[in-house]
């Protein structure tokens, strides 16, 4: 059976991390992070991720802002609240909870952060470092770097000459995945919906990242024996078992089959879901330290 890669672990040790140099940073240098989460609208899973984003950077000892908007708050408005924060230098990090409603551009909501202060790394000036390996001084998205960590954890720092194969290619999770194991000398096969005879690529990868959306595509005979399995996708499914009208998680990988192949594989939920808040808390911290004209924490 497959090695379980414990994701809440692994993120506790990154908060873990993020809390000891938030004090250090207050103590040396006078400087607290702040990061601002702004979310326009009502969407209750919005409003769950908002408020553990905010809670988690209030124990990581960090300046914690929200700012809800109404869901008909204009574009206008949107954009001069951010340019406010742009400007705060008590705020370190920004992050817009998509999706924003639709009379919004969200494309030009994102391009109005500071690429300084683009805590989540949607900025194009953070995708085009990521794209061009400039990682030293790149804000990398939560949810790939945070996979890249677990994968890290499990096979060490050296990457070199692995095949991985990356199902999905969203600008939020797949793209930016692929350039981080690129970056890593991976080699590295982006698939996705238009892909042939996916089963027989998947099979070839020592590295597989599900990041689809599509509740356990990935079977078990897809995978190759001893390959890293990291499960992105999270599904919300019915579980008539649990009672009328349950429902249950489940990732983009059919886990129990996956498991008796995989060298390691990581579960959902308990996987990468812990680690995108973990990096976020990275990322504020980073970016309060280059404010502070300090080297960047690794
Ligand atoms: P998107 O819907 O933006 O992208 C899905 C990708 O999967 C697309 O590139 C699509 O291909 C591809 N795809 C869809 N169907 C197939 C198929 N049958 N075969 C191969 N590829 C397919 O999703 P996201 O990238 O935003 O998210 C992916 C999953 O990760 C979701 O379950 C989401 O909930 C989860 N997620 C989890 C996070 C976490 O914190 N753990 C954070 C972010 C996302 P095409 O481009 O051709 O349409």
């Amino acid at each position: 059976m497959a090695e379980v890669i414990d994701g809440k672990l692994v993120a506790e040790d990154v908060v873990a991390t993020v809390k000891r140099l938030t004090a250090d940073l207050l103590a040396k240098h006078g400087v607290t992070p702040g990061l601002a989460v702004v979310i326009v609208g009502e969407d209750p899973a919005s409003q769950v991720y908002v408020s553990s984003k905010g809670k988690k950077a209030k124990e990581c000892g960090f300046h914690s802002v929200q700012h809800t908007l109404p869901a008909d708050t204009g574009e206008a408005e949107l954009l001069k609240l951010i340019g406010d924060l742009n400007a705060d230098p008590a705020i370190h990090g920004i992050l817009v909870q998509l999706p924003l409603p639709d009379h919004v551009d969200a494309g030009k909501v994102i391009q109005t952060i500071a690429p300084e202060k683009d805590v989540d790394g949607f900025h194009f000036i953070n995708v085009g470092k990521l794209g061009t390996g400039e990682l030293a001084t790149a804000f990398v998205p939560c949810t790939p770097a945070g996979s890249m960590l677990l994968i890290e954890r499990v096979r060490g720092k050296d990457l070199s000459g692995l095949n991985a194969v990356v199902v999905g290619r969203s600008n939020i999770v797949g793209k930016p995945m692929a350039n981080l194991l690129l970056a890593a000398n991976c080699t590295v096969t982006i698939a996705h919906s238009r892909t042939k005879d996916l089963p027989a690529i998947a099979r070839t990868a020592d590295i597989l990242v599900a990041a689809v959306g599509r509740p356990e595509m990935i079977k078990g005979d897809w995978v190759k024996p001893g390959a890293t399995v990291i499960d992105v996708g999270i599904n919300r499914i019915p579980a008539p078992e649990k009672g009328e009208g349950k429902s249950r998680l489940v990732g983009d990988v059919a886990y129990a089959e996956a498991a008796k192949v995989a060298g390691a594989i990581t579960p959902v939920p308990g996987g990468v879901g812990p680690m995108t808040i973990a990096m976020l808390m990275a990322n504020t911290l980073v970016s309060a330290s280059l404010a502070a004209g300090i080297e960047r924490p690794s």
